[in-house]
């Protein structure tokens, strides 16, 4: 096996251009784990650990740029409050281990529909923003990055730069089901976004249809119904976990019955958005 490592992202590119059945590597979670059980056997590898400029991030305009390979552990340290559904979801994933060397990128570059940074990626209206040599680059809204299982909108000679989130203008929640509390892939997740000055809610499907999504029709329902002065409403509320759950489309498997995880991102729904709402309204009356 190959072992391609650039130096620069000019030099990536050019690698993946030139071998696009090489497979990138950043924090090796997802790729060792394939390699190690014989899943794949990849002809060569293109190591992205020496390009500095992907574990960086940035803020510019309200909106944070976090480079590809920015681990978790770091989205957690350094980015809870201007990212909070993303730092809470990153502060779920696996053991401290993992989430040392895991990232963002790589868990976009998995595509699993169980991956937990893509709720809140959904929810926050994030851009993925990737590249090739030979075609420039391309911003792909979050909800057009996961084309099916494990698979995404990635060519095969693109690379994944960074990912943009608009900084938190409202609460943000992430809410994760697992058969236990840590180390788990989640049996379903939900994350959810208010963004006030837009009167809008984002929200976030994990785990319970053959890609990560949104809940379209509960975002236009609180659109059209949500009073940004009130209390919430019972019956709203209710409904608002009905249509997330319509939204889901999940199967039966080894962690979960598709019943279960429709009730549960039903649950989930209205707890986060409970929780979000109570946080917005405190934040108002202070
Ligand atoms: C014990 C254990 C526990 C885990 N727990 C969780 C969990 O709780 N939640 C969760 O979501 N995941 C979990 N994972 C999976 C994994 O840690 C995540 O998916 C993580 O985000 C992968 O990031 P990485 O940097 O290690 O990616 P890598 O393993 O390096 O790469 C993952 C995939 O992305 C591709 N890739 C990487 N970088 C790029 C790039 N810049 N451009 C294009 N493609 C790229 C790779 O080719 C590969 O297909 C766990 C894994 C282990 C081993």
């Amino acid at each position: 096996m190959e072992f391609l490592r650039p130096t620069t992202w000019a030099q990536a590119l050019a690698a993946k251009a030139e071998q696009p059945e090489a497979v990138p590597i950043q924090g090796g979670t997802d790729v060792m784990v394939e390699i190690n059980f014989d899943v794949r056997r990849p002809p060569a590898l293109l190591d992205l650990t020496g390009i500095a400029e992907l574990s960086q991030w940035s803020e510019h305009d309200g909106v944070h740029r976090v480079g590809a390979g920015v681990t978790y552990a770091r989205v957690v340290d350094e980015l809870g409050a201007a990212l909070p559904g993303l730092a809470q979801a990153s502060r779920t994933v696996g053991s401290p281990q993992i989430r040392n060397r895991g990232t963002v990128g790589g868990n976009l570059g998995a595509a699993s529909p169980a991956g937990d940074s893509h709720p809140p990626l959904l929810a926050g209206g994030a851009l993925v923003e990737v590249a090739s040599r030979d075609g420039g680059v391309r911003m792909i809204p979050a909800e057009e990055f996961y084309v099916g299982v494990k698979r995404s909108a990635l060519r095969p000679d693109e690379l994944i730069r960074a990912v943009h989130v608009t900084t938190a203008t409202g609460p943000q929640y992430f809410s994760k089901v697992g058969t236990r509390n840590a180390m788990v892939i989640a049996v379903c997740s939900f994350a959810v976004a208010l963004h006030p000055a837009r009167r809008r809610v984002g929200t976030g499907i994990g785990s319970a249809a053959p890609t990560p999504r949104r809940a379209a029709e509960a975002e236009e329902f609180l659109a059209a119904e949500l009073d940004w002065t009130a209390r919430l409403d019972d019956a709203l509320l209710r409904r608002f976990g009905e249509l997330c759950a319509a939204a889901a489309a999940p199967i039966d498997d080894v962690r979960g019955t598709a019943d279960y995880r429709r009730h549960a991102i039903a649950v989930m729904a209205r707890r986060t958005l409970t929780w979000a709402w109570n946080d917005y309204r405190r934040a108002r009356a202070a």
